[in-house]
């Protein structure tokens, strides 16, 4: 918007420009004849071939200069010698000897004679004229004035629209809370309450699903134990065993959709107490040592404690490292973790030598039951929902998670936590 601002004062000083440049070359036109009187009786009055002497008499009692140029002699009156060939001379229509033309604000008029070559040069020095230069200062202060008025109106219209982009922004990264303020009643005013509305129905109908999701889980949970007694009763063999495992898994499922919810509930509520971050990864990395291709972890400060609610913070790391170790393979380097200091910022990066993900299922990495290789994670026992539930826990904490991954090559999670101590 600004350089649109910029681009219409420019031309607007082209125009003006051009329109002085027209107004000025038009109005001296009616005293052209008169000139043309004057500086032929300058020359008759100069004489053949033209006296110096007499052209130094006019130039020092006018504001006349007279540049010569004759077939045995070329004089000057101008003090200093002036760039004449780079003058852009005009022939007039009607007299054919006769050119004229401006330079650095004097006015040129050349006469073709008998007896040389004249070049008059009338100095106006206008261009200096203090109260011509007020009026150019004033007529650029009014244009600035005037457009940076109109930068500020343009402003104030499209701030609805400033906000919308902000709201927009809010909801893709998944703030379902965001509203944006409606400033105005027009149309730009509707389009922020129809957006306001848009999340509004979007919030209900997400914590609708969830909803639903967390009461079947409860409800399954009834008729699994009433199973599992049933089964105590089968005797033992094959079908028993394959049946146990089979609860097991469900009831596995279960219980991690109805932790999540729990987390994703009253994630305001985390039990913040100094923690020692670096022994917090070093517990929970040493389930992984005998665990091919094992973990090394890159320690930096480990006196260092942070604000941080510990029990959640473990299963973060617990789920990304095992995620790390799953999708390594047995001969991968091992997953490597560090820990950064940023200002007010801790980092933690969580990089494995495994199979990576693919970019396209990248983007749906977050969102709660997504595999990104189903049958592999059949094998390895996932539900896909690890990592949404880390970037809840992450969030909660006021943090950031981001993850990077390269097909064939290997995963690195960056986990961004607010350093409060
Ligand atoms: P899961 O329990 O299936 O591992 P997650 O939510 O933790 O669920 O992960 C979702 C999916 O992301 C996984 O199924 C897997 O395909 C992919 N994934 C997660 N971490 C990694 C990793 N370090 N390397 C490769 N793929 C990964």
């Amino acid at each position: 918007m600004l350089a649109i601002i910029l681009v219409t004062g420019i031309c607007i000083n082209i125009a003006l420009w051009g329109f002085f440049g027209a107004y000025r070359a038009m109005a001296g036109r009616p005293f052209q004849s008169n000139i043309h009187q004057y500086l032929n009786y300058v020359i008759a009055d100069l004489g053949s071939p033209p006296d110096y002497g007499k052209a130094r008499q006019i130039a020092d009692q006018t504001s006349l200069q007279i540049h010569y140029q004759g077939p045995e002699a070329s004089w000057s009156t101008a003090p200093k010698s002036r760039d004449l060939h780079k003058i852009r001379l005009r022939a007039w229509p009607n007299q054919p000897h006769v050119r004229s033309g401006m330079f650095h604000g004097r006015f040129y008029f050349e006469y073709r004679h008998a007896d040389g070559n004249y070049l008059f040069e009338l100095s106006g020095e206008y261009h200096k004229n203090p109260a011509l230069r007020r009026v150019h200062g004033l007529i650029f202060i009014t244009i600035a004035l005037i457009l940076l008025g109109a930068y500020g109106l343009i402003r104030r219209i499209l701030r609805p629209v400033r906000l919308l982009d902000s709201g927009v922004k809010a909801v893709g990264r998944g703030d379902l809370q965001y509203r944006v303020a409606v400033t105005k009643s027009d149309e730009l005013g509707q389009l922020t309450r129809a957006f306001n509305d848009m999340i509004g129905r979007l919030r209900t109908m997400l914590a609708a699903k969830e909803q639903l999701l967390r009461d079947v889980s409860h409800e399954l949970r009834s008729p699994l134990t009433r199973m599992k007694v049933a089964l105590e009763f089968v005797e033992a063999g094959q079908t028993k065993e394959l049946l146990q495992a089979d609860i097991h898994e469900i009831e596995e499922l279960i219980s991690q959709i109805l932790d999540a919810a729990r987390i994703h509930h009253d994630h305001g509520r985390l039990n913040l107490q100094p923690t020692n971050l670096a022994n917090l990864i070093q517990d929970v990395t040493a389930a992984y040592q005998n665990q091919s291709p094992g973990v090394v972890f890159r320690e930096t400060r480990s006196d260092r404690t942070f604000k941080l609610d510990p029990e959640r913070i473990k299963i973060v790391f617990k789920n990304l490292i095992d995620n790390a170790v799953k999708y390594s393979n047995k001969d991968s380097a091992p997953v490597e973790i560090s820990i950064g200091l940023r200002k007010n910022w801790v980092d933690v990066t969580i990089a494995d030598n495994g199979i990576g993900i693919e970019p396209g299922a990248l983007i749906h990495i977050w969102e709660p039951f997504y595999r990104a290789d189903k049958s592999r994670t059949r094998e390895t026992g996932g539900y896909g929902l690890g990592l949404s539930l880390c970037k809840t826990i992450v969030e909660a904490h006021g943090g950031t998670i981001d993850i990077s991954s390269t097909p064939g090559k290997g995963t690195t999670v960056l986990i961004s936590l607010p350093g409060n101590t």
